[in-house]
């Protein structure tokens, strides 16, 4: 099983859909501990990445185009986060016309190597590290024991849900949410809730265009 070009531009459109469709939450979930503006910014980012695409003439091209747009259209410093996401992504399958389950599991490995480098959040300081490196190991473990891709990807979706889910009993350390203290708990962090919404995108694609597999 391999990707294509075609199927990470897939990728991309399944995760703006699912962002888009719940950009409201977003906004809400963002309004509790920051600025209320993350359900915008990356729904914009990713409507603006599903533009440019179509331009890719491989699956890192997809990637790169991604993190470009993200960076450029969200801004901020998730902005700068989401958009190294893809770009540590991206640097990783290099320029080769397909990407096989390892290179996928591997891409997202680096992509979140880079996040926390960049952002210096660690799992449990309530930040969209939480939701994706649950998402990352799950990925890691299903591909390096031999699971089909769908597998693997029901169960990033699934590590990714739990991890944004389990945001909600932590207090912030980094981003806008660190100023509320105490407050912040009981409610989920907004790009948590962002990467679950990613991978759910991702699985639920993968589940109903198969391509091929069980
Ligand atoms: P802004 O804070 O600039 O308004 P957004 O509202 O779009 O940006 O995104 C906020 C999200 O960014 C938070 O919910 C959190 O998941 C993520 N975030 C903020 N700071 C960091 C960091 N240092 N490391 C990882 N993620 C972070
Ligand atoms: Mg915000």
């Amino acid at each position: 099983m391999t990707i294509t070009k075609q199927i990470m531009q897939a990728f991309i459109d399944a995760i703006s859909e699912a962002i888009n469709a719940h950009q409201s939450r977003l906004n809400a979930l963002d309004s509790e501990l920051g600025d209320g503006d993350h359900g915008t910014t990356i729904s914009a980012g990713f409507d603006a990445a599903v533009e440019r695409i179509h331009e890719a003439e491989t699956p890192a091209q997809v990637l790169q185009i991604t993190a470009k747009t993200l960076m450029n259209r969200m801004g901020g410093s998730s902005g700068a986060l989401f958009g190294t996401l893809f770009q540590r992504a991206a640097m990783t399958v290099k320029d080769e016309a397909t990407v096989s389950a390892e290179q996928f599991a591997a891409m997202w490995q680096a992509g979140l190597d880079g996040v926390v480098m960049r952002g210096k959040a660690q799992p449990g300081d309530k930040t969209m590290v939480d939701a994706l490196a649950p998402a990352v190991d799950a990925l890691r473990q299903a591909v390096d024991g031999g699971k089909s891709l769908l597998a693997a990807l029901e169960m990033a979706a699934d590590a990714a849900e739990n991890g944004a889910q389990s945001t909600a009993d932590m207090q912030a350390k980094y981003g806008r949410a660190r100023y509320v203290g105490e407050r912040a708990i009981g409610h989920v962090d907004a790009g948590a809730q962002s990467v679950a919404l990613m991978f759910a995108a991702m699985h639920s694609y993968w589940k109903d265009n198969a391509h091929g597999e069980a």
